[in-house]
């Protein structure tokens, strides 16, 4: 039976493989973002991150380059293959948000709800019942 810390750790990487994390504690809420930079940022029409608490987060091989998105904000991507891997609030805080599309088995991260579904592309349905919100609920 497999132990249940080795079952919660997490892996994930960029697509050329430079850029490998792990992740070691469980993931918070996961949500899917519709805003305008998410989209452009990873170039999808809907991004999703999942909460992790900094401490469980961890870069295994390689190192993220940096693009500061804006003054509250940095995203973190493989400068080889562009890949979005990380989301931090330049303001100190509990949590860092991990692209979902980056992980090893994104299965395993549920979606909780939509954010800034105020940004929603049109075209783009979802029938998963998850509540949406038009910005971040308590931002
Ligand atoms: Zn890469
Ligand atoms: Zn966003």
């Amino acid at each position: 039976m497999a132990n249940p810390e080795q079952q919660d750790e997490m892996a994930g990487g960029c697509l050329c493989g430079a850029v490998r994390y792990a992740i070691s504690t469980p993931l918070r809420t996961v949500a899917h973002c519709h805003c305008t930079m998410c989209r452009r940022a990873s170039g999808a029409a809907v991004a999703t991150w999942a909460a992790v608490a900094k401490e469980g987060l961890s870069v295994t091989k390689g190192e993220a380059a940096v693009y500061v998105s804006s003054a509250s904000a940095v995203r973190k991507f493989c400068a080889n293959c562009g890949a979005q891997l990380f989301f931090d609030y330049v303001k100190p805080g509990r949590w860092s948000f991990v692209s979902v599309g980056t992980l090893d088995q994104p299965e395993r991260a549920t979606p909780a709800l939509h954010i800034w579904a105020s940004n929603r592309i049109p075209w783009l349905h979802f029938d998963d019942g998850l509540p949406e919100h038009a910005e971040e609920p308590g931002a």
